[in-house]
């Protein structure tokens, strides 16, 4: 199938060769070309604009924000062929979803809402977990796509934005999750126990999953750097928690806490580091190192 694929960062640079093992002729275009070179060694094509790479039965977007995806939504309207499908793989709002699925419909094509969870490491082994939705017809037609690139699709129904509201909903808990094993490794390392320990421990008992062992691991070891997932989109992605939740007005208290305490890391300037970053400051709030 032709397929165009928008953003080339820390995700779409590990996602899109999946595409391309799985047999598909695909075009690539990223803001900073640059990053395209490593794509074009592995037998895409480089697309020198976005509406280049949107001439195609299928787009996928995997960009930073909101502001991202609407700078190439025009381009992607007008070269997508007719009946052709925008899959979004990235983490936006609610509203913007919204906006995208009448856009595509008043032009003949379908927008699928496909974000996923998943490091860049799960990434780039085709091992991603997507919430996807969209109209039956376009979710029959991309699931193929889906399946190359993760190891679980999950289809919350026919309204594309009930996957950003449930992409949104299980940012909210890792991040819940990361701000707590922060604080409580604080704890445990300032009363001077084996933070290491502590994780093998809870991860070998009550607390069995991913989340806790991936993040758990870096909180233990302070390794903030490279960023798998940046603090930055962190933040962005508590904002777009807490406009979904005053959309439908539900009081979210712990979010308005999460979305503070990364706004600090941030205006400290330390937004390029991983989300896990967040424990250096429980770590310096509890006055160690
Ligand atoms: P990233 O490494 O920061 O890459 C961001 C991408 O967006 C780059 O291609 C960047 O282009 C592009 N971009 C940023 N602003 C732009 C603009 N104004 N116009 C055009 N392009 C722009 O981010 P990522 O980690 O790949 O994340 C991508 C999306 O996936 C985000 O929505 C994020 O929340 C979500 N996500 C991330 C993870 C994770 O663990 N990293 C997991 C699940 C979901 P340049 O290369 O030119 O900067």
């Amino acid at each position: 199938m032709k397929i165009g694929f928008l953003g080339l960062g820390n995700m779409g640079a590990a996602i899109a060769p999946n595409l391309i093992k799985a047999g598909h002729d695909v075009s690539v275009w990223n803001r900073s070309p640059d990053k395209a070179a490593a794509l074009v060694a592995k037998g895409a094509t480089h697309a020198l604009t976005p509406g280049e790479a949107s001439k195609a039965e299928v787009v996928f977007t995997m960009l930073a924000d909101d502001a991202a995806v609407e700078g190439v939504a025009d381009d992607i309207l007008a070269n997508l062929t007719d009946g052709g499908i925008h899959i979004s793989l990235s983490t936006i709002s609610v509203a913007l979803a919204e906006k995208l699925t009448q856009a595509h419909a008043d032009k003949g094509q379908h927008f699928v809402s496909a974000p996923v969870f998943g490091r860049p490491a799960a990434a780039a082994d085709a091992k991603l977990f997507i919430a996807a939705a969209g109209e039956t017809e376009a979710m029959d037609r991309v699931m193929p796509l889906l399946n190359a690139i993760g190891q679980k699709v999950e289809v919350f129904g026919d309204t594309p934005s009930a996957a950003n509201l449930v992409k949104l909903a299980g940012n909210f808990l890792i991040i819940s999750v990361t701000e707590s094993l922060g604080e409580a490794m604080a704890l445990v390392a300032k009363g001077g126990a084996n933070n290491t320990k502590f994780l093998d421990f809870l991860t070998s008992t009550l607390f069995g999953s991913l989340i806790y062992k991936n993040y758990g691991a870096l909180i233990a070891s302070q390794t903030f750097e490279p960023a798998g997932f940046a603090a930055v989109l962190g933040a962005k992605d508590m904002r777009l928690v807490g406009a979904a939740a005053d959309g439908l007005t539900v009081p979210m208290p712990l979010a308005d806490l999460l979305r503070d305490r990364l706004a600090r890391l941030v205006a400290e300037g330390n937004g390029h580091l991983d989300l896990t970053a967040l424990s250096a400051l429980a770590f310096k709030d509890a006055g160690l190192k």
